[in-house]
């Protein structure tokens, strides 16, 4: 868990991170989550300061109208009343946000698409997902799973997906794909124990895969461009949609940098027929995104 206090501003006054230990259930979860909350809302007293609200952000989907972490993976809620619990615990105006549409939030209004109204925050890592922001505001979704970018079918029959389906953007192009498909395009298995991983038998990551690209290593290459051409498709089919000033790419994969912004803006570009180009821009904000979105979110529902 990633904890800050933040100015009305957006600037952050203090950090602190704790382990979510998910192992021990989604009660003792939400139990920690107070506690935090409660702590460092503590420290801002102590410091002098007045808190005026408490942002909340989960990963999963999340209905914000209702301030509900209705499902998610990777901590085990299931319809959990994150909002009204931690406002009973606090006594703070709350809000509760999903993890990926406040980092976008914070993207639009405080990082790299700051002076755009409309915005496509799309978060590259071990998953694909976007935010659509325009004017401030991150669209949810009828049903709090708006942004689902990752799950664009971009090649029938291709990759199976972690949802079920063949063929998902994130099957081909996120982190995690491009790490393995490299280790099944050298023959290297999931432990690297045939070789073609890392200089200390770890299989290779994708930013390894992005070296030996650069490199010219061809197995590499091949991989790369696959995941750049998928996801220039998966962007051209969010810039249909949504027709954005600014396209920010964060997570994982944007420290390629170059090797990765280059290519996928000429790629991303050569799609756009009446389409405006988008600028695509990387990240600015790093791993405070997701804090300074929650702090949004929370000043905005005071
Ligand atoms: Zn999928």
């Amino acid at each position: 868990m990633k904890c800050a206090l933040v100015r009305p501003d957006g600037t952050t006054v203090h950090t602190e991170r704790h382990p979510t230990d998910a192992g021990r259930g989604p009660d003792a979860v939400v139990e920690t989550i107070l506690d935090v909350a409660e702590g460092l809302a503590g420290k801002a007293r102590a410091d002098g300061l007045d808190p005026v609200a408490l942002g909340i952000a989960v990963p999963g989907v999340v209905d914000e109208a209702a301030g509900v972490a209705v499902w998610s993976a990777n901590v085990g809620f299931r319809d959990v009343p994150l909002r009204d619990l931690a406002a009973a615990r606090l006594g703070l105006p709350t809000a509760l946000g999903h993890d990926v549409r406040v980092g976008g939030l914070a993207e639009a209004r405080l990082g790299a698409g700051r002076g755009t109204g409309h915005v496509l925050f799309v978060a590259i890592g071990t998953g694909i997902a976007a935010a659509h922001v325009v004017d401030g505001v991150a669209a949810t979704g009828a049903h709090g799973a708006a942004g689902e970018i990752g799950h664009i079918l971009v090649r029938p029959g291709g990759p199976r997906c972690g949802c079920g389906r063949d063929g998902c953007l994130e099957a081909v192009a996120s982190a995690s794909a491009i790490a393995r498909r490299y280790a099944e395009a050298t023959g290297a298995g999931p432990t690297g124990a045939t070789g073609g991983g890392g200089p200390t038998g770890t299989p290779a990551s994708a930013a390894d895969v992005a070296d030996r690209a650069a490199a010219g290593e061809p197995a590499a290459a091949g991989v790369w461009a696959e995941a750049v051409e998928a996801l220039a498709d998966g962007l051209a089919t969010g810039q249909s949609l949504y027709d954005v000033e600014s396209i920010v790419v964060g997570g994982g994969l944007a420290q390629a940098g170059p090797r990765l912004f280059d290519p996928l803006r000429a790629a991303l570009h050569e799609r756009m027929t009446f389409h405006r180009r988008p600028r695509l821009v990387a990240a600015a904000l790093g791993d405070e995104a997701g804090c300074l979105g929650a702090a949004l979110l929370a000043l905005d529902a005071r």
